[in-house]
């Protein structure tokens, strides 16, 4: 590990100074995801500035939404009786990511930031251009059974690893950001990037941006939600592919609102506008569900490795609409060789 100050943050502002004026300075939060690419040599910060003290720890709710600090631990927005009663995506995506004893510690700035968990990004004796830029991209000829099938680049095929961050885009959430030309508030869908030639940036963030918050608007009255995951074990594992759905059926029995995010998919969570336009005005049908996925999924790129993912995400997306429009019946077959993580409840706003 390379030697580095360490310093505690004590207000947001001077954190943001301090980190925006010394070029290999970098926050840390809980560490559970930093630490170990310090032990790495992954990160190198010469200063780091401790912010998990500064009180960014709430949880608001009001008639507008809901408003949760930077440093709220996965396991207390979690267990929130507002967040589980009106936004059980949310919930199920935390209560689905890491173990009890990580979620305690694990804040939601630094759930969303955390880097990828590609095994050659990790292993800092093989090429990786997130890990060095040009130096190449190991994943591409070797071990694929990860890799993003939307978005990647010939240069990174990387997914995106955080549930909590495919949550928050299927719930249109807006990040708060302060940096060193004030306070900004950043769409979700903007926060993430593709990798594209650059895939050692994660984000769109500038150097000594903090995150103080996200901000989540209330769901219309009727509206239900959750988050399905698909991975290799009941838990303690990260995403194969998993699916938020946020969607409200109008007396019609038509969608009024629908909106679908994807991760293990991509380089950052995937919200899949595509189906979304053509299943809005529809009804859930079997037919309408099945084109409209497909005609999201008809730009994936897939490996040997990584074929499976487009069935998995078609079938994980059918079945959780089913879940949430009609209980009881299903239009497509559902996996049977991967265990999932469902719930679904009702916002009560
Ligand atoms: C064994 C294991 C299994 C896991 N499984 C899952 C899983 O299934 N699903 C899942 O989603 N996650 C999983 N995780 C990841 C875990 O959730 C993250 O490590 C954790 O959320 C990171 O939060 P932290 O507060 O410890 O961040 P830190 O490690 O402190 O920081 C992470 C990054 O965020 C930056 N940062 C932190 N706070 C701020 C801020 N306020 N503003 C700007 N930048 C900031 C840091 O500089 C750093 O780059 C797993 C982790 C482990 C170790
Ligand atoms: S996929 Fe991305 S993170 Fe993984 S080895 Fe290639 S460049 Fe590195």
């Amino acid at each position: 590990m390379r030697a580095h100050t360490w310093e505690r943050a004590t207000d947001a502002a001077s954190a943001v100074e301090r980190v925006s004026s010394a070029p290999d300075a970098q926050f840390i939060a809980a560490g559970s995801n930093l630490v170990d690419h310090l032990k790495l040599g992954i990160a190198r910060p010469d200063l780091l500035v401790d912010v998990s003290r500064l009180p960014l720890d709430q949880i608001d709710h009001s008639e507008a939404g809901v408003r949760i600090g930077a440093n709220v631990r996965n396991s207390d927005l979690a267990a929130d009786a507002g967040i589980r009663q009106g936004y059980a995506v949310l919930s199920r995506a935390l209560l689905s990511g890491a173990s009890g004893q990580i979620r305690n510690q694990a804040t939601t700035a630094g759930n969303l930031l955390q880097r990828t968990r590609c095994v050659y990004f990790q292993d800092v004796t093989t090429p990786c251009n997130k890990r060095e830029p040009g130096s190449g991209c190991s994943a591409l000829e070797g071990y694929g059974r990860y890799n993003a099938i939307l978005g990647a680049s010939s240069d990174c095929v990387a997914v995106h690893p955080s549930d909590l961050a495919v949550s928050l885009a299927a719930l249109d959430a807006t990040v708060t950001v302060l940096g060193s030309e004030g306070e900004r508030e950043v769409a979700f869908e903007d926060l993430h990037r593709l990798p594209g030639d650059h895939p050692e940036r994660d984000t769109t963030l500038r150097h000594g941006d903090l995150v103080t918050g996200v901000f989540v608007p209330a769901l219309p009255s009727g509206t239900r939600s959750t988050y399905t995951k698909v991975r290799d074990r009941a838990s303690y594992a990260f995403a194969l592919v998993s699916v938020a759905v946020v969607v409200r059926v109008a007396d019609d029995g038509t969608l009024d609102d629908i909106r679908i995010a994807w991760g293990g998919a991509s380089h950052k969570p995937w919200r899949a506008r595509r189906a979304e336009d053509l299943l809005r005005g529809k009804e859930p049908s079997a037919e309408n569900v099945r084109a409209a996925l497909d005609a999201e999924l008809a730009e994936a790129k897939t490996s040997a490795d990584t074929a499976y993912k487009v069935p998995m995400l078609l079938r994980t997306t059918a079945m959780t609409l089913v879940q949430l429009t009609s209980p009881g019946s299903s239009p497509l077959p559902t996996s049977s060789t991967t265990s999932t993580t469902t719930s679904t409840e009702e916002a009560s706003a």
